[in-house]
């Protein structure tokens, strides 16, 4: 088996193999640039050792000697020669770039002896011995595990002796006679042996060390974070050194071919002059500008845009490359994607359609789903945040900007934005009664609550920022004061929200608007050129419709009908309807409960000018709907002309156990039909309603909730259809509209086929179909759940991204059986997963028609279906 590659053997495909740098640097060789000539072990010969209980077998030994021998060919150097000493880099190099896990040693090759062969060649001694104590330091810290900072101590102590101010005023005797007998010292009281000299055992030793280091626990907890696999192995690279430490003509930096933060077509970057490796990185000196380099060294200035944008061609998007000059000539030493904001994201795939370097389905893939949502918020502008004063931190909440004057009551929010102030809402925790204030500030803090708090929640939905648990802010109602800090500030302090970081800031800062126009609308058109799904939205109010169309949705697929029962006072009249004893007593109040609903399901349908909207009849169990407190009883009784004592009995009769199992969904329309008869009165009306008024044409799409069989389909709808026929005759009108069902309950997926001949449409409520297929309660999961996912029970929340093999599988039945006996069934999904890019990428596959999600994800959902679709 091939375990290690000359950089000549490699290509830019083999990242699996070689790692990214490793592919990287195999592929720039290839193109004949000026790269440094090395060789790859592979990610194999990691996991071998792995396998092999940390040992490195011989056939891996032979085939780097054999590779290190080319290399001496190539540089016509040897590793440890004195005639002409070869020094390498051992660079750590896995499949996905993991910035800083593991450490690079420089300088390899060096020591008692070679360093002297190189200060003679190089006829700098300062240069070699500073190399040299480098190498014994980084070779001691990332082999050896000896703590950094006993070396430090003693660079320390030496400056301090010698009244020195920086490394730069260290001479070659200094590193010579102190400190690198010092190092040696360190060295040997530490580990009990001394210095390797040997160059061959350096070089196995840094091998290993690679190795081990991808186990290490920095690099566990970043692959757990960012999701990469634990068993991909690092690759190693060695590679000769060039040295941008020889003096004023040369010099090491780090460059981008376009600007990262906002995606201009300008490289930017910043080197030094005289310096080796992390130097640019590490702040001991204030790099350079990269424009300063071509006043610097123009000659290689040109020629380094020639390669870098060459790059870029190359590898068709903007590319990070590390460079070094040694005595005037130019070495890349790596190239790679680059990193990059939102914006910049959005920028640079729309400029490179435009210059031909890739096509609109390329670019699909170059701006991840959820950089979107980072663009659709105002935000702060960089130069105030950097010049603001962090006030206090909390948990970011909801994405976005605002800044106004604090106020501590949703009353006083409510005025002063009336009075046309900006207005910021600070609260210990929200609650529903301080839904108006909230509604009309520009930002939401809370000092107490979590990501799932009132406030968290609720902002969310508005897309609005939000900061909740900032713990060190306390808040006096009484005083109208609030307290950061041991420092009081009035009601009326300017202060600024960033949700997306969760800081808040003293005073005022500009605010740019997020741009749905320019770049990001042209990409999104690409988006629906490209995309199969239709991209619906969850919304129940005329304003949440609104706020989808202005995202591009295509039509409402989920209108949850219960939020309409819980706004204002409505809640009064649905509790007179439940805890009523008589059909009369409940049709008195259902028909002020129509009023409502036509009204509107009329803004709605407005809104939507014609597009789909699926309305879902009530489905939340009649539980949730009790009055809570005797007060709220009494109101009912009184309403109802009953006693406390008979509404009270009437609403413990109701109460139930185990609710989202009980007495909800189409069930409520066996037990109290006249509910679903009214409402689907107030859609029918309403569409005629607005068909008469804007001309255009609407069919209402009637959904009945938690079905489970066939039977009960049939005996709903035909419930509801006979409450339909009637309005459309009571209003002499004609209309069309269609009857379809959710698909939530496991037994309607496995007998999709006998619901599908009652229903024009399936809808995947694959919240509930979740619940129920794991047997997972939705409203308790909080107590096991993140357990389960911390230990790796589970991989992903299956309430965020839809479980593909399980839930997924009862999908995929439920389309086939619907489709098998009517071929043109409409197939959506609502819930959280019509959101969520992985489950939007298994919608497409399945071949549903359309995905729905909440308005705010709208966008987002629409590149992820372009993407899966790409
Ligand atoms: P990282 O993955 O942390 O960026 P690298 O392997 O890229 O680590 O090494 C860090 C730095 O060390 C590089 O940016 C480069 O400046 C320097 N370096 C690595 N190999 C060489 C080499 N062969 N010659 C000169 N400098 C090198
Ligand atoms: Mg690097
Ligand atoms: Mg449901």
């Amino acid at each position: 088996k091939k375990y290690v590659y000359m950089f000549s053997e490699g290509n830019e495909m083999m990242r699996d193999l070689l790692g990214g740098k490793g592919a990287n640097l195999a592929a720039m060789v290839n193109l004949g640039l000026p790269v440094p000539q090395g060789f790859t072990v592979t990610t194999e010969a990691c996991n071998e050792y792995y396998a092999d209980g940390k040992i490195i077998n011989d056939e891996m030994k032979k085939q780097i000697d054999d590779c290190l021998e080319r290399l001496e060919k190539l540089a016509d150097k040897k590793l440890g020669g004195l005639d002409n000493p070869l020094l390498v880099s051992v660079r750590s190099g896995a499949k996905f770039s993991m910035p800083g896990m593991m450490d690079t040693i420089l300088n390899l090759g060096l020591n008692d002896e070679t360093v002297e062969v190189i200060a003679k060649q190089t006829g700098n001694r300062r240069f070699a011995f500073d190399s040299y104590r480098r190498f014994i330091q980084m070779y001691s810290d990332v082999v050896c595990e000896v703590d950094k900072e006993l070396f430090e101590a003693k660079l320390t102590e030496l400056k301090t002796a010698k009244g020195y101010e920086s490394d730069l005023d260290i001479t070659a005797d200094d590193f010579e006679n102190t400190i690198i007998p010092q190092y040696k010292e360190i060295f040997k009281t530490q580990l009990g042996r001394d210095f390797p000299q040997e160059a061959k055992e350096q070089l196995m030793g840094a091998i290993l060390a690679v190795f081990r280091s991808w186990n290490n626990d920095r690099a566990i907890i970043y692959r757990n974070l960012n999701g990469i696999p634990h068993d991909l192995g690092t690759a190693v690279n060695v590679q000769q050194m060039v040295f941008g430490n020889m003096g004023d003509d040369s010099g090491t930096g780090v460059l981008f071919t376009r600007n990262a933060a906002n995606g201009d077509n300008h490289i930017y970057g910043e080197y030094l002059i005289n310096a080796q490796g992390e130097d640019v990185v590490a702040g001991i000196r204030t790099p350079q500008k990269i424009a300063k380099l071509e006043e610097d060294m123009p000659e290689i200035y040109k020629q380094l845009v020639t390669i870098v944008k060459g790059l870029e061609k190359h590898y068709k998007d903007m590319q990070d490359c590390e460079f070094t000059v040694e005595n005037g000539k130019l070495y890349i030493l790596q190239t790679r994607n680059g990193k990059r904001t939102g914006k910049a994201a959005l920028k640079i795939a729309v400029d490179l359609v435009h210059e031909g370097l890739i096509n609109k389905y390329e670019a699909m893939t170059r701006v991840e789903p959820d950089q979107i949502s980072q663009l659709l918020h105002p935000n702060f502008t960089s130069a105030a945040l950097a010049a603001a004063e962090v006030l206090i931190e909390g948990l970011p909440a909801s994405p976005g900007a605002g800044a106004g004057k604090v106020y501590l009551t949703a009353e006083k929010v409510h005025e002063q934005a009336v009075a046309g102030e900006k207005v910021i809402l600070v609260r210990h925790e929200t609650s529903p009664e301080d839904i108006q204030g909230m509604v009309d500030c520009e930002g939401i803090l809370t000092s107490t609550g979590g990501m799932t708090s009132h406030a968290a929640v609720v902002a969310r939905g508005m897309g609005k920022c939000c900061i909740v648990g900032a713990k060190a802010l306390s808040i006096d109602y009484d005083a109208g004061t609030f307290t950061i800090d041991g420092k009081t500030y009035p009601e009326g302090t300017e202060i600024s929200l960033d949700g997306t970081s969760g800081k808040v800031y003293m005073g005022i800062l500009d605010s740019e608007e997020s741009e749905l126009t320019g770049d990001f609308a042209e990409l999104m058109s690409w988006a629906d050129e490209i995309k199969k799904l239709q991209v619906r939205a969850n919304a129940d109010s005329p304003r949440d419709a609104a706020v989808a169309i202005k995202f591009g949705a295509e039509g409402i697929g989920l209108c949850r009908t219960e939020h309409m029962f819980f706004e204002g006072d409505r809640i009064e009249y649905v509790r007179q309807m439940i805890l009523s004893d008589t059909v009369e007593e409940r049709i008195k109040a259902l028909d002020e409960l129509y009023n409502f609903q036509v009204e509107d399901f009329r803004g709605i349908y407005r809104a939507m000018v014609g597009l789909p909207v699926t309305v879902r009849l009530l489905d939340p169990p009649l539980h949730e709907f009790l009055p809570h407190t005797d007060e709220e009883y009494q109101a009912v009784a009184d309403k109802l002309g009953k006693t406390l004592e008979d509404v009270k009995t009437k609403g413990a009769t109701l109460k139930e156990t185990n609710p989202m199992l009980g007495h909800r969904g189409s069930r409520l329309a066996v037990t109290y039909p006249e509910i679903y008869n009214m409402q689907v009165r107030a859609i029918i009306d309403a569409a005629i309603d607005v068909e008469r008024e804007l001309g255009c044409t609407i069919v209402p799409e009637i959904m009945l909730p938690l079905i489970g069989s066939e039977s009960e389909i049939v005996y709903v709808k035909e419930n509801v259809t006979k409450a339909i026929d009637a309005a459309i005759m009571a209003k002499n009108a004609k209309i069309e509209y269609k009857i379809g069902t959710m698909i939530e309950i496991p037994r309607a997926a496995l007998t999709a086929d006998e619901i599908a001949k009652h229903a024009e449409f399936f809808s995947f409520g694959t919240n509930d179909l979740t619940q129920m297929t794991f047997g997972f309660s939705r409203d308790d999961v909080g107590s096991f759940l993140p357990e389960y996912i911390n230990r790796k029970v589970i991989q992903v929340d299956p309430f965020v991204s839809l479980d593909q093999s399980g839930v997924g599988q009862l999908v995929e039945m439920a389309a086939s059986k619907g489709r098998s006996v009517r071929p043109n069934i409409k197939l959506g999904i609502c819930g959280e997963h019509g959101g969520d890019p992985e489950s939007i990428k298994f919608c497409h596959k399945t071949g549903l028609s359309y995905v729905s999600c909440s308005p705010y994800r709208v966008l987002i959902a629409r590149l992820a279906a372009a993407q899966a679709a790409a």
